[in-house]
């Protein structure tokens, strides 16, 4: 067992209502929770990051899904970053710099099974929650795997300068695409796309009708799409398509609050004369490529090929600004919590 100092208590957030539709302050609650010295086979964890990320908003739904909901009255959990302050279990010092799964609280005490040592030497800690994370696999894996890019395609990302969005269209212009676009939610945002992320176009969603805009960016059709907004996008995507497209469906943030079924897409006929390929992805299938992941993406951000951003918010108490933030549009890239050392 090793140990330094923690407080007597920590402080961890709550659901303690489910949403309907658009979640309110009402439903989750900040609550002090007690710390003691970690299990035996456990670490206890001095958060320095926590991740905010769309897929909690499913969480917050007594739904079966690919991951359990939230229970109500217990702390949330999520991808976080920390310093280990105590330690009962083998392998791990007081002073090591993990990857864990007990998010949305300051201090969380983990099995040691459930943890991964980061090497800070490589790329700051937050960047183990994005860009080199679980949103960076993403993006990778669903690029290059699910929608089986091919060098002289033309990409279209939707959620463009978000935490995945921003790393696809990267990934595909390094990889050699033909053209790549992007749409997001902003002017600011579409500046960001083309002048610092090198897209090759980009557009403001709220501007005009999706298909409108795609097709004057992409006027000779597109080869993938990448999905992480679905609905209107997805139909517009469809339309454009050319002959064998293929669709990674990564998200559709734009039903996650929604209270009624979303009628889009309603062209979906047109999957039989192009032979399109439309395939849902789940980061956690795709752990194998974790590896080759890492030291392909690291070495571009070491030669500066592939730039990434962060949003973010200061204090374990900003941890649903930040959530609800995010499901607003209000991030560039990643989105995290960050709490004082
Ligand atoms: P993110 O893109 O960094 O943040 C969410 C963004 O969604 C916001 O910044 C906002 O940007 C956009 N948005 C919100 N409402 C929208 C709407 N109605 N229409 C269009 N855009 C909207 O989040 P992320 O972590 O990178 O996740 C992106 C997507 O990937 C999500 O759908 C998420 O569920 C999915 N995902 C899936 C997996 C998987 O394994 N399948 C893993 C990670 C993430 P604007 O300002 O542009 O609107």
């Amino acid at each position: 067992m090793s140990d330094s100092q923690f407080p007597a208590t920590g402080r961890a957030w709550h659901l303690v209502r489910r949403p309907a539709g658009w979640p309110v302050p009402e439903d989750f609650a900040l609550r002090e929770v007690p710390l003691a010295a970690p299990a035996e086979g456990s670490v206890l964890v001095r958060n320095r990051y926590f991740s905010v990320d769309p897929y909690m908003r499913g969480r917050m739904n007594d739904v079966k899904s690919y991951v359990a909901p939230y229970e109500l009255d217990r702390p949330m959990d999520g991808g976080a970053v920390g310093e280990v302050v105590a330690s009962a279990a083998e392998g791990f010092e007081v002073g090591d710099t993990v990857l864990h799964p007990l998010g949305w609280r300051d201090y969380a005490a983990v099995p040691a099974r459930h943890v991964t040592k980061v090497d800070t030497s490589l790329a700051p800690l937050s960047a183990y929650l994005g860009v080199l994370g679980m949103t960076g696999l993403t993006a990778y894996a669903g690029l290059l795997e699910v929608a089986s890019f091919r060098s002289g395609d033309t990409v279209f990302v939707s959620g463009a300068a978000g935490a995945v969005g921003s790393q696809v269209g990267q990934i595909a212009r390094l990889k050699g695409a033909k053209r790549v676009i992007g749409s997001a939610g902003s002017a600011e945002k579409v500046r960001l796309l083309t002048e610092e992320y090198g897209f090759d176009a980009a557009f403001n969603y709220k501007d005009g009708p999706v298909y409108d805009q795609l097709k004057k960016a992409a006027p000779e059709g597109i080869d993938v799409y990448f999905d992480n907004v679905g609905g209107e996008h997805l139909e517009a995507a469809i339309s454009a398509f050319n002959v064998h497209g293929r669709a990674a469906i990564c998200g559709m943030i734009s039903v996650y609050n929604a209270t009624e079924p979303d009628p889009a897409p309603r062209n979906l006929t047109q999957v039989i004369g192009k032979r399109l390929r439309l395939q849902g992805l789940l980061v956690t299938d795709h752990q194998d490529l974790q590896p080759q992941f890492v030291q392909e993406v690291s070495a571009w951000i070491r030669s500066g090929e592939l730039v990434f951003k962060e949003s973010t918010y200061e204090g374990v108490e900003k941890g649903l600004d930040a959530f609800l933030g995010m499901l607003r549009g209000e991030n560039s890239g990643k989105t995290l919590v960050a709490l004082p050392a």
